[in-house]
């Protein structure tokens, strides 16, 4: 794999600029340590200058005088752009962040039909007319908030970029978007394409910075109206506090510990499938991952036995290698956070069944490999059962009752997802009504459509993204009152 080591530079007012500091990173290939790209290190003047240009494109540029049929035109060009590049992005996702290529060639085709959704939507941002007590015509229109600042995590680099730009643009709104300083090629790409598409200088910068120092300076920015932001929980919570200098609106999409739930009279094989995908997709860094697995305690030991059989189909590897399954985590900080876990769940008394350790084979040595992980008969008090451990690591905890399951699946600060395998659908029904989180499956794991709304209960979030709810987080609503009484009202 003799890969070029490409020197790339941010988007900022439309020129493509190295940081004002001169000084930039190194992207490296989490599958075997290698540098892959060099990027700016950018740093609270990048930022300001990125702000600066995205305030002027929506105060004075262009932008605002686009109607919304010319922004859906252009994000359909985006989508196009993405797609004639997809075999490049794809690779590039799999170089800095990990991920088998088949998973990274998915992301990036459905980043090229998030745009075109949103591209479809930009002439479906209607207003309302409101019957109000008076001789008056009174309407709702909706207006673009202005500058977006959008903070991307390392696990969906293209695919969380794009949830952020495609319905703030389709919106009428400008953006400063910064990817996660381990994972901004597919961002910086995108910046190539979305120039290439037409859009107007300064309505998209995309600046790269690590969070302390650029996404912070982001979130807490006076001229930002809005930050959306997609990544840990702790880290949310900063944002959120950051924010409130001048109170900007605030999107969260945060973290989870998502529990799937087996009944005993789910189809055990799909179940079964359902259950290992749910957890070790994308090695597990999925907010959304089935990390918490519980299953009906008449059919526990025989669905652990079926899993464990599947285990060695899981193949470790570069993703780029064919048939591979599963590829590195993201950095080697990570992978020894993931391992602080397997030990905690060892401590705690978990029965680890497989995995837990770094693969044995030495062409795998430099890369931040970790093996397919399942813990049996976890408790629900368990370390391993209440955080977010964010690698391929599944918790399995048996349970007796429909209520039990409810009890436990409920019993945690999260609220983002959960999976209910049953041939009942009555009971499948029933319990979903009572689960208190955003997204569920019934029979399935982790299918996200862009026409859904996205997003999480309690501590996992606030807002949605995706589908037409997406977009009115990158709305605002003005009222508009015309007096049709000609007559003055003589109040005085
Ligand atoms: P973070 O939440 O720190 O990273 C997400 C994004 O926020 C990145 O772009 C990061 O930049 C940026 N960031 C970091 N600190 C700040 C800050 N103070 N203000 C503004 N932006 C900031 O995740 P980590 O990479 O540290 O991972 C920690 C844990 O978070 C994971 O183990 C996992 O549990 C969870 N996580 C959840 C994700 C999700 O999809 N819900 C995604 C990623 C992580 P940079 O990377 O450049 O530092």
């Amino acid at each position: 794999m003799g890969h070029e080591i490409k020197k790339y530079k941010m988007l900022i007012g439309g020129e493509f600029v190295n940081a004002a500091s001169g000084k930039t990173r190194e992207i490296c290939d989490p599958g075997n340590g290698k540098v892959v790209a060099i990027v700016p290190e950018s740093s609270k003047a990048d930022i300001d200058a990125a702000v600066s240009q995205a305030r002027a494109a929506f105060d004075h540029g262009p932008w605002r005088q686009t109607s919304a049929l010319d922004r859906g035109k252009l994000l359909f060009k985006i989508a196009d752009g993405i797609r004639a590049r997809a075999a490049k992005l794809a690779e590039l996702e799999v170089l800095s962040c990990g991920k088998p290529l088949a998973e990274a060639e998915y992301d990036i085709a459905d980043a090229a039909n998030c745009f075109e959704f949103y591209a479809g939507m930009a002439t479906k941002i209607h207003g309302e007319t409101m019957q109000v007590p008076a001789n008056s015509l009174s309407f709702v229109v909706r207006e673009p908030i202005g500058v977006c600042g959008q903070i991307v995590p390392w696990n969906f680099p293209m695919l969380m970029t794009s949830w952020k730009l495609a319905p703030a643009l389709a919106a009428g709104n400008t953006c400063v978007l910064k990817p996660s300083e381990l994972t901004p090629l597919t961002a910086l790409d995108l910046a190539e394409i979305i120039v290439e598409a037409g859009i107007p200088a300064g309505v998209v910068n995309i600046v790269t910075g690590p969070g302390p120092g650029c996404g912070d300076v982001l979130s807490a920015h006076p001229q930002v109206d809005k930050i959306a932001f997609t990544g840990g929980t702790n880290t949310g919570r900063q944002v959120m506090a950051a924010a409130t200098g001048n109170l900007k609106k605030v999107s969260l999409e945060l973290g989870g510990k998502n529990p799937n739930i087996v009944f005993a009279d789910a189809d055990f094989e799909a179940a079964v499938d359902g259950a290992l995908f749910g957890a070790f997709a994308n090695q597990g860094e999925v907010c959304s991952a089935g990390s918490r697995l519980l299953v009906d305690r008449k059919i526990h030991k025989k669905f652990v036995e079926a899993m464990l059989k599947k285990i060695p189909n899981i193949k470790l590897g570069h993703g780029l290698e064919e048939g591979v399954k599963m590829g590195p985590l993201v950095s080697r900080q990570h992978l020894e956070k993931v391992e602080g876990y397997v030990a905690a769940g060892i401590s705690e008394g978990a029965k680890l069944v497989c995995g837990g350790k770094r693969p044995s084979d030495a062409a795998l040595a430099k890369g931040n490999f970790l093996e397919p992980t399942i813990f049996d008969d976890v408790t629900p008090a368990m370390k391993i059962a209440r955080e977010e451990i964010f690698g391929p690591v599944l918790s399995v905890i048996p349970f007796d009752t429909e209520e039990e399951a409810i009890q436990i699946a409920n019993d945690t600060e999260y609220g983002l997802a959960a999976g209910v395998w049953s041939t009942n659908i009555n009971r499948a029904l029933r319990v979903v009504r009572e689960l208190r989180c955003g997204i569920t499956w019934i029979n399935t794991y982790h299918p996200t459509f862009n026409e859904m709304p996205w997003g999480g209960y309690k501590q996992s979030g606030s807002g949605r993204e995706l589908g037409l709810y997406g977009i009115e987080a990158y709305l605002e609503v003005k009222q508009v009152n015309i007096n049709l009484d000609e007559a003055p009202i003589a109040w005085y």
